[in-house]
């Protein structure tokens, strides 16, 4: 059933903006267009700043909101830069939202298609209010000029499992079953753990011609996705009309296109001696991170593992170089077109060890380095192919693998410590290492069920659990409980890092690198060696990253 439908006159965007929001209610199915304000360009830019806008404009202003009160909102945006096809990294969607972890507003800067898409139709921004009482689709169909809002339950047989409502979506929504019209849809999901758990997150897509699958990246840090499945939101869907590399229209696109070859052209020629994005991802950071004493091992008690050193753990790059090529070929692939890092790389093939895809040949997008710290070293576990058991697990059930890893981590710290044992977690032995426990803790979220039900609320709501019910000394559980904010910290062990650490502290949502990564240029290139030094860093580096959350741009 359409519950609701607008149609609308479809606009040439001038100067990479398309001067209109998309507002959606789901209380009452309202869906309007509002005009984008010289005044909210010129102070607000585009991207974080104007979700930020948006919503400060549309919540109450004489109570505190609450994540789950249906004036809270999930707003969606790019920036000015974003879906332009010349720059790389240029794709990125940014959403906010308050936070079930944190109450305060969370952002999380994405990859994948839908936010340009929704540019292309014809939305800077997307705002979505209230609550629904049934699952609904909204649909952004960009090549007819029409949204609607409708009821989930009329396609049939939907999954609750991401990577597979990914696929139903992607084919029903395009227009004829070929690529070419897959490549066109984008969709926004969670999966079935975001609604037993505050660490849920959204999966956002790109069909992929070389996975030929509807591949995700995910906005993942502070349980956006867990607010999308409390609004009953089953997914986006946006269906663009057909662009080229004019559709941005900026203002001055030769300029733009001999920055962008420049740039294109530095990044071929350095990163083969550089970083191997191209070849490894974020899979080429753990073995820095290893080497220089950084890297989360056992809840962020060491930078390195005491026994392990020397042996060719997976957090060598070449471990990842080799999986990556044995599964994908040479082939380097990118969440936007026109992106020459080209980032994303994925395995083929993994065959599911646990849970209800047991046995079966899925494929893995990633890991990135988080997922490969966060899930691995910091519980103790060297073997790249329960990282990439997690790595799928997470993804499907919509769950952030920085709140997992994190979290999991003190929770085997809590355990080893005595505070908690198996009686209170269902028989889980949840010792450093016992990775097939972790695993079930994640089938627990996914099923609402057990002890995973309590570890899902985060580390800030354990420690208050723990103390009040289990015992444990409140001081001890503040010690090795890594979250600030109640946001789970990301996976960099800081105690090396002046900057690191005060970045962490400095930032507005709680611990994201990408307000504050500076632990790169401190420890590993010791480019900013006196306190003035680190201090101006400190001023300077937040305000970078928040101008790249503003036009569009990848702060990854
Ligand atoms: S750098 Fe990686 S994450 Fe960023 S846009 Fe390019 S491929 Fe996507």
């Amino acid at each position: 059933m359409v519950l609701a439908e607008l149609k609308y006159n479809h606009q040439d965007m001038k100067r990479g903006y398309t001067n209109r929001t998309l507002y959606i209610n789901l209380i009452n199915n309202e869906i309007k267009i509002k005009p984008v304000s010289n005044e909210m360009k010129e102070k607000f830019i585009g991207g974080r700043g104007f979700d930020i806008w948006l919503m400060w404009n549309s919540l109450p202003k004489d109570r505190i909101v609450k994540w789950n009160d249906p004036e809270n909102e999930i707003c969606l945006a790019t920036g000015p830069l974003g879906a332009s096809t010349y720059y790389p990294g240029g794709g990125k969607s940014i959403v906010t939202t308050i936070s079930p972890l944190t109450g305060i507003i969370i952002d999380s800067n994405v990859g994948g298609h839908f936010g340009p898409y929704s540019k292309y139709s014809g939305f800077d921004a997307i705002e979505i209010q209230g609550k629904s009482e049934k699952e609904v689709i909204l649909f952004i169909n960009g090549q007819d000029h029409i949204v609607q809002l409708l009821e989930s339950s009329d396609l049939e047989d939907l999954s609750d499992n991401s990577h597979l409502l990914t696929q139903q979506l992607t084919e029903k929504f395009a227009k004829e079953p070929t690529e070419k019209e897959k490549q066109l849809v984008s969709v926004v999901s969670t999966g079935s753990a975001a609604k037993h758990s505050r660490w849920g997150m959204l999966n956002f897509s790109w069909y992929s011609r070389k996975r030929k699958w509807a591949s995700c990246k995910q906005a993942g840090r502070g349980g956006i996705g867990t607010v999308f499945a409390d609004k009953k939101i089953k997914a986006l869907v946006c269906r663009a009309p057909v662009y080229d590399v004019k559709r941005n229209n900026p203002a001055n696109p030769d300029k733009l296109k001999e920055l962008g070859r420049k740039h294109n052209k530095n990044i071929i020629k350095f990163d083969p001696t550089m970083n191997q994005m191209r070849f490894v991802g974020t899979g080429y950071l753990p073995d820095i991170m290893n080497i220089t004493d950084l890297l989360p091992t056992e809840n962020f008690r060491f930078g390195q593992h005491r026994e392990i050193k020397d042996k060719n753990i997976p957090y060598k790059r070449q471990v990842w170089f080799e999986l990556f090529e044995e599964h994908t070929g040479k082939g380097a692939d990118g969440c936007w077109l026109g992106c020459s890092v080209s980032c994303s790389h994925w395995v083929s093939n993994y065959e599911v060890m646990t849970g209800p895809f047991k046995g079966q040949k899925v494929v893995v997008d990633g890991p990135e380095y988080e997922t490969i710290a966060g899930c691995g070293s910091n519980w103790g576990v060297w073997d790249p192919k329960w990282i990439l058991e997690i790595n799928f697990y997470c993804d499907t059930y919509g769950l952030d693998t920085i709140g997992i890893g994190t979290g999991i981590a003190f929770v085997m710290e809590c355990y080893e410590e005595g505070i908690i044992n198996k009686e209170i977690t269902g028989g889980l032995e949840l010792k450093f290492g016992n990775v097939e426990a972790a695993v079930e803790l994640i089938h627990q979220m996914a099923r609402g069920e057990g002890f995973g039900l309590i570890v899902g609320q985060g580390i800030k709501r354990m420690k208050k659990k723990f103390a009040e019910e289990y015992g444990g000394d409140p001081q001890f559980l503040q010690d090795i409980g890594m979250e600030h904010k109640g946001l789970e910290f990301s996976e960099y062990v800081t105690k090396e890092s002046l900057t690191q650490q005060a970045g962490f502290g400095l930032t507005n949502k709680g611990p994201q690198h990408d307000e504050a990564w500076l632990i790169f240029e401190d420890v590993v290139r010791h480019s900013i060696p006196t306190f003035e030094d680190k201090a101006n860093a400190l001023y300077w580096f937040p305000l970078w990253r928040t101008w790249f959350g503003l036009c569009g741009l990848n702060i990854a």
